[in-house]
């Protein structure tokens, strides 16, 4: 059997890794568009610094996932404590919010304690993403924080988005509430606590470490788009960007699936291209910023609610390790920023982006001036946070059902369009493997 992959991220590379020692198979093909495999675990390089799409660290409550990560990975790996801050009104709460509530202003910090302990919406029926935050939190942290943190990071109202993330918030612990009021300091998200990282090469050493165990019968093509893919009798058809065709038995498709809804040759019923055409995802702008001297202290990342600041997450690469640092004792700032195809956002000039980016670390006081930064560098990347609003799981449960009738696997974050980290990309990989097999 000759399988072809449509896409060479994560979810392919995968793919191709758990399916290349199966005997019916006879060869893998992976077509991806751009020059280097990885999509969104790719790293870049800038004055002898290494960067991710956004700090990718890799944790997992999925043991088996976590340990072949790290067993992939070898030597290069750090483990490393997450030691990440919320941002409210100019001072560092520790993440996440509800453990650090004493650093909370006194009025804030009594709102916050009473409505969680005595929580009026705790019996309510939670079908939103704010229904999930009032049920489980009540109504300070979700105020105060969740609600505007949440807004920021998906540019969608929580009300009208899916609880089926929230499995990711885990519920705190009474005991731990009351402690964090009183000043005594407890931990939350503790299977993301520690998480690894590789010593050198960026998250794209990930990528690379499943490539150096492939065999011969898999080929990676890059710089090989897909334009279009059709039935010919028992074959699939795909042809690239450079005009060229080829013909698999089986194809797998990581790609994001509006995509390849655009791309199939074939007349796709109306109720499954209106469900192509509601789903809806963020893109993302990430911008590199050098500087002399920060004000992050011993902070991985900062999230930053405020509104008046464009960026959403602040990460500071020298925590990664020796090898993310420059010999020349600046730090390296990285500011993500999320916004729907076609915004305001999408459409401001990269100048002005920029400024407001400087603007916000100002008046964030993330950095003391301007003066201070010796270079900056910003990148976009259409397709990186699907958005579970209220359609979404019909939506999908249409597409999917579609593809599948049509014999096109899907695989992946885009692909399957659902909130997967790398962890739930490599498990959803090695069981379509199986499911193969
Ligand atoms: C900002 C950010 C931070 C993240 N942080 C973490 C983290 O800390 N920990 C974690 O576990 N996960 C994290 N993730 C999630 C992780 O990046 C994804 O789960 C994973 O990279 C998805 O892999 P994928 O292969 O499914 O999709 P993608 O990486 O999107 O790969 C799809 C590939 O298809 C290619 N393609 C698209 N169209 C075509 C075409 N027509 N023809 C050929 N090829 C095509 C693309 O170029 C791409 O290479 C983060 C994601 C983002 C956006």
């Amino acid at each position: 059997m000759r399988i072809g992959i449509l896409g060479g991220g994560l979810a392919g590379i995968a793919l191709a890794y758990f399916l290349q020692n199966n005997d019916r198979i006879e060869s893998i093909e992976i077509l991806e568009k751009e020059s280097e495999p990885g999509g969104l675990c790719r790293s870049f390089h800038i004055n002898g610094i290494c960067y991710d799409i956004g700090p990718h660290a890799i944790f997992s409550r999925d043991d088996e996932m976590l340990n072949l990560m790290i067993h992939l990975l070898g030597e290069n790996k750090s483990r490393l404590r997450r030691v990440n801050k919320i941002v409210h009104k100019g001072s560092f709460i520790k993440y996440p919010f509800e453990n650090e509530l004493s650093a909370l202003p006194a009025d804030e910090r009594e709102y916050c304690l009473k409505t969680f302990l005595n929580n009026p919406h705790e019996n309510e029926k939670a079908d939103n993403l704010l229904a999930y935050f009032l049920k489980t939190f009540g109504e300070g942290i979700t105020r105060i924080y969740l609600k505007p943190y949440n807004e920021k990071i998906w540019k969608f109202e929580p009300a009208l988005m899916d609880t089926q993330m929230a499995g990711r918030i885990p519920r705190p612990p009474r005991e731990d509430i009351i402690k964090s009021a009183a000043g005594i300091s407890t931990e939350g998200h503790l299977h993301q606590l520690y998480f690894y990282y590789p010593r050198q090469g960026g998250i794209s050493a990930l990528i690379q470490a499943f490539q150096d165990r492939l065999n011969d019968h898999v080929n990676v093509f890059t710089g090989a788009g897909v334009s279009g893919f059709k039935r010919n009798g028992d074959q699939w058809q795909i042809k690239t960007d450079q005009g060229g065709a080829c013909d698999y038995d089986l194809i797998i498709s990581t790609i994001p699936v509006q995509k390849l809804a655009e791309i199939y040759q074939a007349k796709i019923p109306q109720d499954v291209q209106a469900a192509v055409n509601g789903l809806k995802y963020n893109s993302l702008i990430i911008a590199i910023i050098n500087v002399q001297k920060d004000n992050l202290d011993d902070s991985f990342a900062v999230m930053v609610p405020d509104e008046n600041i464009i960026f959403h997450r602040l990460s500071k690469l020298n925590f990664l390790g020796e090898s993310y640092r420059r010999d020349d004792q600046s730090t390296t700032l990285m500011a993500e920023i999320t916004y729907p195809k076609d915004s305001a956002l999408d459409k401001m000039p990269v100048r002005e982006m920029e400024e407001k980016i400087i603007a916000g670390l100002e008046a964030g006081r993330f950095i003391d001036t301007r003066k201070q930064i010796n270079f900056m560098e910003t990148r976009k990347f259409e397709y990186a946070y699907v958005i579970c609003d209220l359609h979404h799981q019909n939506n999908m449960k249409t597409i999917k059902n579609y593809f599948s009738g049509q014999d096109v696997r899907l695989c992946g974050r885009f692909g399957e369009f659902e909130y997967l980290n790398m962890d739930a990309v490599i498990r959803h990989a090695k069981n379509l493997s199986e499911e193969i097999g």
